[in-house]
C-alpha cells in the first residue's frame, strides 16, 4: 500500500486512475487511446486491492482526461478512483460517479432503434438497480442496458 502511494506520488503532474477492476483495464486503455500519448505512462495490473480482489491502476504524466473520457471510464468501472497530482501533490481526488444522461457516448443496443436507422447521437437517461450498478435506458426506444454491458461508440 505505502508502495503504491509512493508511486502515485512520483508523478510530477498528471492523472492517476486507480481501483479499476483487473478484467476492465485493457478496455479502459484502449477506450482512453494511450497508445496515441507520448508522455510517461504507468499501467499495473492484478495488484492487490481491498476492494476488489485484483485491482488495476494507470498513471498518465501530464495528461488529464476530458470529462467526456471520465464519462466512459464511469460507465466500465464505476468504482474508479480519479487522483490529479499537480507538483507531486494530490491536488483532487475523488471517486467518479455515473452521468445522469450519456449523449453520443454509446450504441443503443436494440437494431430496430431509430438511432441505429438515422445519423443522430444516441441519448440515454442513467439510473441505478438495486445494487447500485448503472443502467441505461435509451430515450428513443426505452431499451435498458447495464452500463457495464454498454458498447461505447
Ligand atoms: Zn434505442
Amino acid at each position: 500500500m505505502r508502495k503504491e502511494k509512493m508511486l502515485v506520488e512520483a508523478i510530477r503532474d498528471g492523472s492517476v486512475l486507480d481501483h479499476i477492476p483487473s478484467d476492465r483495464l485493457f478496455e479502459i486503455v484502449s477506450l482512453l487511446r494511450l497508445e496515441e500519448l507520448t508522455t510517461p505512462i504507468t499501467i499495473g495490473n492484478n495488484l492487490q486491492s481491498t476492494r476488489h480482489e485484483r485491482k488495476g491502476i494507470i498513471k498518465v504524466a501530464d495528461h488529464f482526461f476530458s470529462p467526456e473520457e471520465i464519462d466512459k471510464i464511469t460507465l466500465l468501472a464505476p468504482e474508479v478512483h480519479l487522483n490529479i497530482i499537480r507538483d507531486y501533490k494530490v491536488v483532487e481526488k475523488r471517486q467518479v460517479s455515473l452521468p445522469v444522461e450519456v449523449r453520443g457516448l454509446v450504441r443503443c443496443p436494440n437494431p430496430k432503434c431509430i438511432t441505429a436507422a438515422e445519423p443522430m447521437q444516441t441519448y440515454f437517461h442513467v439510473t441505478r438497480d438495486t445494487e447500485g450498478r448503472g443502467i441505461l435506458e435509451c430515450h428513443y426506444c426505452g431499451r435498458k442496458t447495464k452500463a457495464e454491458e454498454a458498447e461505447l461508440l
